[in-house]
């Protein structure tokens, strides 16, 4: 029988790397929680300024317009956004990273993290997990336990705080699902608000949207689902 995650946290952090990443990897999950009341947060740490095959695209022209597209998709999904300044393509699981993670952690004091889970590398035989993903995905591990929960570690970052549960996305073997019947049309709008990275239709990406949806609803027993890998840290 499929674990299926019915509680709505207090307070939901999900840190990702690049502008559209929450959405895609948990947008109907996060839109359930805030409809349900939760207050719920998406950091993403870099600019996504590479985030264009055209090499006519101007990088710095291209960051500020996928920072308004995230404001537009956080408002779709009435969560709030927060974003860093790294480079696309430039993230590191090093102390910078991983004190501002902390940072976020002690400020906003959520029970529940999601994040990429960093040890799924490689999917089927044509993609392998953008590094971005593996980096921001480890230090969020890192940032979670043992950093934001010790006080020795960052003093200057606030009180110490320790997260309840870890919720990892774009897991090899998912064992917990969130049904998101309910808010699956406010993730694909959300998606959807992300124009710079649109390559193909919209109808075409709707449908992927739903039949990832749909697979997951199959494994969870309900119509609609997204999938996890859940740490369960206090
Ligand atoms: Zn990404």
């Amino acid at each position: 029988m499929a674990d299926l995650v019915e509680d709505t946290p207090t307070t939901a952090l999900a840190v990702y790397a690049h502008p559209d990443d929450a959405d895609v990897a948990c947008g109907g999950t996060l839109a359930r929680w805030a409809a349900a009341g939760a207050e719920v947060h998406v950091l993403v740490c870099t600019t996504g300024d590479k985030g264009s095959s055209d090499p006519t695209v101007d990088p710095a022209a291209l960051a500020g317009q996928r920072a308004q597209e995230l404001i537009e998709a956080a408002g779709v999904l009435s969560v709030q956004s927060h974003q860093l300044d790294h480079p696309d393509g430039e993230l590191f699981d090093e102390r910078r990273l991983i004190g501002e993670i902390v940072g976020a952690v002690r400020s906003l004091r959520p029970d529940t993290v999601i994040c990429p889970d960093p040890t799924a590398v490689f999917f089927g035989e044509h993609y392998y997990n953008h590094r971005d993903h593996r980096a921001v995905g480890f230090a969020t591990l890192d940032a979670v336990a043992p950093a934001a929960s010790q006080p020795h570690y960052f003093p200057e970052a606030g009180p110490a705080h320790q997260v309840g549960t870890v919720l990892l996305t774009g897991t090899i073997a998912p064992d917990v699902w969130v049904d998101v019947s309910s808010s699956l049309e406010r993730k694909t709008r959300a998606i959807l608000c992300h124009r710079s990275q649109l390559g193909e239709s919209t109808e075409w990406f709707r449908n992927v949207v739903r039949q990832r949806a749909e697979e997951g609803g199959r494994q969870a027993g309900v119509r609609h689902a997204e999938g996890f890998r859940r740490l369960r840290l206090a």
